[in-house]
């Protein structure tokens, strides 16, 4: 078994998850693990970063199917014995004009951005070795979508008690809100990417909480982030940060030194806590 650290970043084979694996390869030290769910853009993306001088692995991992997930959990289990950087940043996002039915788009958006992200997360954290970093690619759109909430949900969302499963529960009720189209009359804002980036921010600061009830000496941190607007597939050529300048907050998070106890449990934009 390899004690070489190991860090593995999530849908980076291009976007915000390549430049973060760009970054993580000049100063993270150990493997660096460029995963994505098809196997050609992922060894194109390993051979423009080789081209660059860097040596990043590859790992399949489509976030959408659990028995990749599981594939990948056990070669780290057994090659690494463990992980020691984690970053969720594979996301989807429908574009504005599309016309896809909303509880279509509700549907899909949720079920990569949350209920994906969760199934790493369920898979992989248990693997986190101590002093482990784990960031969670968010967006501000989930605070301002928190805001288009009615209050009573707002009080959910913001509740240091939520569980998981009253989370797994909420993300579920939207979907299945928006195929009776009641998701408005129910409180809920009429957007499914803030919708399920939301669930996204919840869940870091559920997992940090069990963290601190579970593993306090293991001094893992873990946070949410937004990496700003940046010119990516998903956010076009009109936003205002490069991929590189877009990696720079969930980096920052992920290399958190070993003597630092915080940022934990945050939501972080532009390497600054955010209020939730
Ligand atoms: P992007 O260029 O569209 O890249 C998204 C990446 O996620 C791609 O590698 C994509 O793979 C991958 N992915 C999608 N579904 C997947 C799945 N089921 N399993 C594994 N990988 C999957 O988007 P981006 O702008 O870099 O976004 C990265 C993250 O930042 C997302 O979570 C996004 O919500 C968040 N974010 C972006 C912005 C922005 O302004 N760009 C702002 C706030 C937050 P394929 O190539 O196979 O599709």
């Amino acid at each position: 078994m390899s004690s070489v650290p190991v860090a593995v970043v999530t849908g980076s084979n291009k976007g915000i998850g390549l430049a973060i694996v760009r970054a993580l390869c000049k100063q993270f030290p150990g493997d660096v693990y460029l995963t994505s769910r098809d196997p050609g853009r992922g060894q194109a993306a390993v051979a423009q970063l080789q081209q660059e001088g860097l040596r990043p692995l590859f790992h399949q991992l489509d976030i959408d199917d659990l028995q990749s997930i599981r594939a990948l959990r056990d070669f780290l289990k057994e090659k690494y014995g463990g992980l020691n950087v984690l970053v969720n940043n594979a996301g989807i996002a429908f574009k504005v004009h599309d016309t896809t039915p909303f509880a279509v788009q509700a549907e899909v958006t949720l079920k990569t951005n949350f209920f994906g992200t969760r199934n790493v997360c369920t898979e992989l954290l248990p693997l986190m070795k101590p002093y482990g970093r784990v960031v969670n690619v968010s967006s501000m759109v989930s605070s301002s979508a928190l805001g288009g909430c009615s209050q009573e949900l707002q009080q959910k969302f913001r509740s240091d008690t939520i569980t998981e499963d009253e989370l797994v529960q909420l993300m579920t009720k939207f979907v299945e809100d928006t195929k009776k189209s009641v998701h408005q009359k129910e409180g809920w804002p009429n957007t499914a990417y803030g919708v399920s980036k939301i669930g996204v921010t919840v869940l870091s600061r559920i997992q940090a909480r069990l963290l601190n009830e579970q593993r306090k000496g293991d001094h893992i941190l873990l946070n949410a982030c937004c990496p700003g607007w940046v010119r990516t597939d998903m956010a076009g050529p009109k936003a205002t940060k490069s991929p590189d300048e877009g990696a720079e907050t969930p980096v920052y998070l992920a290399l958190l030194p070993s003597n630092a106890d915080a940022p934990h449990g945050q939501f972080v934009s532009d390497k600054t806590v955010r209020p939730w």
